[in-house]
């Protein structure tokens, strides 16, 4: 029975004793209402800290169930979308927009943004680890480069959408209703509670009118969904394109990505490519997590600057980077041979692209044959590098 609780305020007993029915409550730190975790600090944290941890429990416990692992993303998805992420966003419609903003952000500061509140949602923690585990990825991998792959938006756009759209049912409420009551009294609280929550949303999305105007349908959930979509992607365009690091040596790991990821959306190879180990190696190339001395180099003790990360197999001097290992390295010469071999029967002109044309071109490429070629000269001349070089050296 939920009413057998009261709460221990701010870590002190309560000295008063309350009974409900001559049954004597319980007095409690926490206790669970309707899925819900509610806290004596008022926080949602916990609640949310809970649903995270069964969402990602049910999201393993099924892909063992039913056995799918990275050969099929597109229904590891779907399953996420309809049976894991109904259990992280659960109740968010009211935890969403309630205790959310965090005292340290002023609203009224330049920088602040709609996007920084859910920076540490532990819901998407659970959503980027699972888009990870699909693509085949290591947990290291940037994030910006998985949710590129897959055209994956951030949950909390989903968030913000629910909160929006309670918002709307509770303003056509009638006004004798007992929670359209509820939500006249919230609006007479600070600007940092629920009601204040969705005013400032409004306020950040440009859809103020709104708010005095009184929404009698969900065209403001869309405009608002619009809206953070466009945010997002450019926000993700510009984390590419953005080269400033603490160690200033250090470059963004993503250099050679941007170079040929010019939409945010889900790529096409993911289901063309049906040998999974050659789609997995294609994947690792793309997002740079491989063992190439460009990559490494960035890791190894004392930082390896970018012009001494030289290719050992070729004695060139030429910098192992994707380029060089796709299109120039001496050492995989006759698996190049069949690649160009390949692509040129599709597209006859590719002979004459330079070699940063041609290499953009092949990692941008939607045609079957040409991905597959790809993906397939990967996972060959990764495998002949590994044979090659001493694992000492890698
Ligand atoms: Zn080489």
């Amino acid at each position: 029975m939920w009413l057998a609780s009261t709460f221990v305020g701010n870590g002190h007993l309560i000295k008063h004793k309350f009974t409900c029915i001559g049954v004597e409550l319980e007095c409690v730190q926490e206790y669970t209402y309707l899925g819900i975790v509610i806290t004596a600090s008022g926080s949602f944290s916990a609640a949310k800290k809970t649903l995270t941890e069964k969402g990602l429990k049910s999201y393993f416990k099924l892909t063992r169930t039913l056995g799918f692992h990275y050969g099929h993303i597109d229904v590891g998805l779907h399953v996420f979308d309809h049976t894991v992420k109904p259990i992280l966003l659960y109740g968010s419609e009211v935890w969403g927009g309630c205790g959310f903003f965090r005292p340290k952000i002023k609203r009224n500061t330049v920088n602040y943004k709609i996007e920084k509140n859910f920076a540490e949602l532990p819901q998407e923690r659970v959503n980027l680890k699972i888009c990870k585990f699909l693509l085949g990825l290591p947990q290291c991998a940037s994030s910006d480069s998985v949710r590129g792959e897959l055209g994956r938006f951030p949950l909390y756009i989903d968030i913000v959408c629910n909160v929006l759209k309670y918002w709307v049912r509770l303003e056509k409420l009638q006004a004798d209703h007992f929670l359209k009551e509820v939500f006249e009294c919230n609006k007479l609280l600070s600007e940092y509670s629920w009601s204040g929550s969705i005013k400032f949303l409004l306020d950040e999305l440009k859809l103020s009118s709104f708010w005095s105007n009184k929404p009698t349908n969900n065209y403001v959930v869309n405009r608002a969904r619009k809206s953070l979509i466009t945010r997002f992607e450019n926000m993700w365009y510009e984390n590419l394109h953005n080269d400033v690091r603490k160690d200033k040596l250090q470059k963004n790991k993503l250099r050679t990505y941007r170079k040929f990821k010019l939409s945010f959306e889900y790529e096409d190879y993911l289901s063309k490519i049906k040998n999974i180990d050659a789609r997995l190696q294609l994947t690792r190339f793309r997002t740079s997590c491989h063992r190439l001395h460009i990559e490494t180099g960035r890791t190894t003790k004392g930082y390896t600057p970018v012009s001494e990360r030289v290719c050992n197999l070729c004695n060139t001097g030429a910098i192992e980077d994707e380029e060089h290992f796709l299109l120039q390295c001496s050492t995989y010469n006759d698996l190049r041979n069949v690649l160009m071999s390949n692509i040129t029967d599709i597209f006859p002109g590719a002979t004459d692209l330079s070699q940063g044309e041609l290499f953009g071109w092949l990692m941008a490429s939607k045609n079957d044959k040409a991905i597959n070629s790809t993906a397939v000269y990967v996972q060959k001349a990764m495998s002949l590098r590994h044979n090659i070089i001493a694992p000492e050296l890698m």
